[in-house]
């Protein structure tokens, strides 16, 4: 079997440029699907942290005018990434973070900034590369969903198209007068193309007219065709339910592995379990909670936004402490969050500590040292720290939303029963239900026998990325046109 030709097309990609989740899966895909015989090339812009690592950069495609100035698409390698970097100063010579300004808000030409990475994207689909003509194209998010409206109206022969969405909330909505800009035909403004609510609507517009929309877990997927959820295009994904999927995604289980980590004071594996208590003790004295390892110690490891529903834990809390538990959270975010979490530690030293901040070295000895990871999400698309804390045996407590929902079998007696319980769930996000998941998941430390069950049983769940990747390549073997 030759190996199926994928372009993805991503504005962020791991480890080379990251904001969120959506530079973790494009940098992952590659490698994990070269074991399903699909060879991705990711098309990325060229900020500096991409053109300062490319190597054996070559020209692919030159423009004389892309979006106010001249540009070129280099074919090279990063990070052991095959990568097409678009060289544009004018667009993307521009340190930091991608998308925000050193005030802080968005660059005022994202709108531009966008619409070239996706006319590339759409470009190289059409066949503007001789050396890499693919048979899918893959756009990730509102920044490069315009791709598939470029080839839509180009009324050319062209690759299948599939778009993923990592978060509703980020659509790439902007004024009509941008239209004039794009260089697409004037019947693309349209309610079944571009347009959206009197603007351009760049993610509304791949929804429609992507052959395949994917999010990344069933249950998100799902919930996107609500009014909840949707962000005001629950409408547009219901009409197209039939070609919506959710897929999850993996973790590196090269670095995220307890039997190898080195940043761990103690190594151990589902065999060697007892071990793991060692990471508790180094953990609850590091942070400089009481070093008593029968206290049922919870974990967090989190941006504090709204979104993580922290403040619901924060309320939880004095009832956690009461029954001799505690807590150790890593994270930074909301002034209010930081402070909270603060004065709770400052309150009730030995049983509440945070850090705040953004730390690798800590958030691998908070999964290998704490009983449980609570994770209370009031929406989760995937959400990764629940995927790695079941590697690491400590049982997720979550919210049953998006991922979280797919990713975690909830202790009820049942999944007890057949030995298969891998964390707790709780439905609705809100004080009540998260108090009574706290209390459920005290009873189990508890009772060793059952906890130690609950920690193998996740040990052993696969949150590698091989089963996603057979679905992603089974999606693009799905959309493949025949040959002409
Ligand atoms: P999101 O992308 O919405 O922030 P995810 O759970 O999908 O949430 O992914 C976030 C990843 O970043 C997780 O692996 C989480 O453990 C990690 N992380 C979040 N905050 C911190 C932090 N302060 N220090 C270290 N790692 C963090």
């Amino acid at each position: 079997m030759s190996a199926l030709k994928v372009l993805s097309v991503a504005s962020e990609v791991f480890p080379l440029i990251k904001t969120g989740g959506l530079a973790d899966v494009a940098g992952a895909l590659p490698a994990a699907l070269a074991r399903e015989a699909v060879e991705i090339r990711t098309l990325v812009p060229g900020y500096p942290a991409v053109m300062a690592k490319l190597v054996d950069a070559q020209q692919a495609h030159a423009y004389d005018d892309l979006f106010g100035g001249p540009a070129r698409i280099l074919g090279g390698k990063a990070a052991g990434l095959d990568l097409f970097a678009i060289d544009a100063p004018h667009l993307y010579d521009r340190p930091g973070n991608p998308y925000l300004g050193p005030n802080g808000l968005d660059w005022p030409d994202n709108a531009q900034r966008f619409a070239a990475l996706a006319r590339v994207g759409a470009d190289i689909g059409l066949g503007a590369i001789d050396a890499f003509r693919p048979q899918v194209v893959h756009a990730h998010d509102w920044q490069a969903a315009l791709a598939h409206a470029y080839m839509y109206y180009a009324d050319r022969p062209r690759p299948g198209t599939a778009i993923t969405v990592h978060n509703m909330a980020f659509q790439g909505q902007f004024p009509i007068w941008i239209f004039g800009e794009l260089g697409l035909p004037a019947r693309a403004l349209s309610i079944d193309g571009v347009e959206y609510y009197g603007g351009v609507g760049y993610l509304k517009a791949g929804l429609r007219l992507s052959d395949r929309i994917t999010t990344v877990s069933p249950t998100y997927a799902r919930e996107i065709m609500t009014p909840e959820f949707g962000m005001g295009l629950d409408g547009l994904l219901r009409t197209r339910a039939a070609v919506v999927q959710g897929i999850v995604n993996g973790i590196d289980d090269t670095v995220w592995n307890p039997a190898t980590d080195v940043t761990l004071p103690q190594n151990y594996s589902a065999l060697r379990i007892d071990m793991r208590v060692r990471n508790k003790i180094a953990l609850q004295t590091q942070m400089g909670l009481a070093p008593e390892v029968g206290r049922p110690l919870l974990g967090v490891v989190s941006r504090l936004s709204d979104q993580k529903g922290l403040d619901l834990l924060l309320q939880a809390l004095p009832g956690i402490i009461a029954r001799g538990g505690q807590l150790a959270l890593l994270g930074s975010g909301d002034p209010m969050l930081e402070g909270g979490f603060t004065a709770a530690a400052t309150s009730t030293p030995g049983s509440v500590a945070c850090v705040l901040g953004y730390d690798e070295k800590l958030a691998h000895l908070i999964q290998a040292g704490a009983d449980f990871i609570v994770v209370p999400s009031r929406f989760e698309p995937c959400g990764l720290t629940q995927l790695c804390a079941l590697r690491y045996g400590a049982p997720p407590i979550v919210a049953r939303v998006g991922g979280l929902a797919d990713t975690v079998i909830d202790a009820n007696e049942a999944a007890t029963a057949a030995g298969v319980a891998t964390g707790v769930q709780f439905y609705p996000p809100a004080v009540e239900s998260l108090t009574y998941a706290l209390n459920r998941a005290l009873d189990i430390a508890r009772d060793p026998t059952v906890l130690r069950r609950l920690r193998l049983n996740g040990m052993r769940s696969d949150v590698s990325w091989r089963g996603p990747a057979k679905r992603y390549a089974a999606l693009y073997r799905d959309i493949i046109r025949p040959a002409e």
